[in-house]
């Protein structure tokens, strides 16, 4: 037996199916030695002259030299961002703006495999998510915002709605082109420029999505791509002639960015972390609620700012749930990201790997039980094993922080107002989840849960018409919808 499988309960092995490898093409994207920066819809040399590597997490392989974006870059785009709104963009027929958005839309589309092995290939998700799900709502977002991009008058009537002007967009590397198509594609539709910071480990799409702004024949400096780290998106966030900024990442950030906009006439959208809950009823169709709980919390990793990593469970059906659920986690397969069958892939970086390591090691210190299915591990890159803690208490830290790993902490409950205040004992807001067969115990759930999105029967599911966004240290402002229009307009 397996040092790991030992430190389980013992589960009764499902059949066992072995997979042919079953590999996506990974020559059908190309990338170029080198990417500078995308200013004034060119490629530009960084003036810091500095530059690194970026690599595939999976294998740990460079892929790409990547420039980094210091205070004087920084500058120079937002001043191209300025030159384009102040020059035409903000000033074009709407319908027009909408001609280039459906465009992009059409392009991603047209490129999706490629952009979904290059998405795969940089942050270690796996095919089937990035192809099944980064790709189509990427592009799902700049066809729903071309739609809305002539019609702002309808959305707002009798309020005159106009646009702010320059955007600072900041990413995270979770879904790096997902998290672009949410940033880019309402702020030009109102008729905003853009300059987009990505994440430092997964420039590649957005660096990609460059070729499609010259292919649509978007007009140079609408659209700005710096790369660096977190300096460079500090940068951003303290130019004077930046109107809004739009964050998605850590908390810790959000409040520093929050902090530094604090009396500038700077607009501000946050979306940060969360520690959802997923509460499972007893009248719930306990099959489905499995693959709820599994993709609730192993899709993309885990790595998923609104993934549901507290399951609450009822009391009586506890046994029976945690049983399942090992059972499914033993059919997971962990591995090369680039093999259709996957379904766990890598985790984006060794520092978030050893994130993830530290707060498992202090669930196990703290007393709750783990349990990892038996899967093996690839050698080289950045890999952790799905993960379930039971005995949790309401105080361990893995019960409260935010994991942004594969893990999940199960804890009890008996009736439905216990679930919902242990569900609403965390300092986060982003999501939720209820499994249950009735539908008036949905809407009572949802009436009280402190969360963003409430699921019902169902977990992760995104559609650009719908508002996605959190309560208290979750952030504050909507994406998606007509709400995600409005953090890219001014009423005055
Ligand atoms: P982060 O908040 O450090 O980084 C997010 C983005 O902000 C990156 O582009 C980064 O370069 C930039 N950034 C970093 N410091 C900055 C600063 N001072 N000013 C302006 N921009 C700055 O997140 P991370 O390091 O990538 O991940 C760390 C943790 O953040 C994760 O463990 C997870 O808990 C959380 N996270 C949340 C989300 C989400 O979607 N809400 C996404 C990714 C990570
Ligand atoms: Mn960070």
């Amino acid at each position: 037996m397996s040092d790991v499988a030992k430190r389980g309960t013992a589960v009764p092995a499902p059949l066992a199916w072995d997979y042919a490898p079953a590999p996506e093409a990974r020559d059908i994207v190309s990338f170029e030695a080198r990417y500078g920066l995308y200013i004034g819809g060119e490629v530009v040399e960084p003036r810091s002259g500095e530059w690194y590597s970026t690599i595939s997490p999976a294998t740990e392989e460079h892929l790409a030299e990547v420039a980094t974006a210091r205070t004087e870059d920084v500058d120079v785009a937002v001043q191209a961002a300025r030159d384009a709104f102040e020059n035409g963009w903000s000033s074009l027929r709407p319908g027009e703006r909408a001609k280039y958005l459906f465009r992009i839309a059409r392009i991603l589309l047209e490129r999706s495999r490629e952009f979904a092995v290059a998405e795969s290939l940089n942050s270690g998700k796996p095919i089937k998510e990035s192809r099944d799900v980064d790709l189509p709502i990427s592009a799902a977002h700049f066809f729903y915002y071309a739609g809305w991009a002539d019609k702002l008058e309808y959305a707002f009537p009798n309020r005159s709605p106009r646009p702010l002007g320059v955007a600072g967009q900041i990413i995270p590397w979770n879904f790096p082109l997902l998290m672009l198509a949410w940033k880019i594609a309402p702020a030009l539709a109102c008729g905003n420029t853009v300059v987009l910071k990505p994440s430092h480990t997964t420039p590649l799409t957005a660096l990609l999505f460059t070729d499609v702004c010259r292919q649509a024949g978007l007009p140079p400096g609408v659209v700005n791509i710096v790369t660096g780290d977190g300096r460079t998106g500090a940068d951003l966030v303290r130019h004077p002639d930046v109107d809004k900024i739009a964050f998605t990442g850590s908390t810790e950030v959000g409040k520093d960015i929050q902090r530094a906009v604090a009396g500038t006439r700077k607009r501000l959208t946050l979306e940060l972390g969360g520690k959802a809950a997923n509460i499972v009823f007893d009248d719930a169709a306990l099959d489905q609620a499995i693959e709820g709980i599994i993709n609730g919390i192993y899709f993309n990793q885990g790595e998923v700012c609104c993934a549901g990593s507290r399951l609450l469970v009822q009391e009586s059906i506890y046994e029976q749930v945690i049983a399942k659920l090992k059972r499914r986690m033993e059919t997971l397969r962990v591995g090369d990201p680039l093999d259709k069958n996957t379904d766990v892939g890598a985790i984006n970086s060794r520092e978030q790997l050893e994130r993830i390591t530290e707060l498992v090691a202090s669930g196990e210190e703290e007393g709750a039980e783990i349990f990892q299915p038996s899967c093996a591990l690839p050698e080289r890159g950045f890999w952790f094993r799905p993960t379930v803690f039971t005995n949790v208490a309401q105080s361990y830290r893995i019960a409260q922080e935010e994991i942004f790993g594969p893990v999940l902490s199960v804890l009890t409950f008996r009736t439905p107002d216990e679930a919902v205040e242990k569900a609403n004992n965390t300092a986060y807001g982003l999501s939720a989840g209820v499994w249950t067969e009735k539908g008036s115990r949905i809407l009572w759930m949802a009436e009280r849960l402190r969360a963003g999105v409430v699921w019902a029967n169902t977990f992760n599911r995104f559609d650009p018409a719908s508002p996605f966004g959190g309560y208290k240290e979750s952030g504050f402002g909507r994406e998606g919808g007509r709400h995600g229009l409005e953090a890219y307009l001014r009423f005055d």
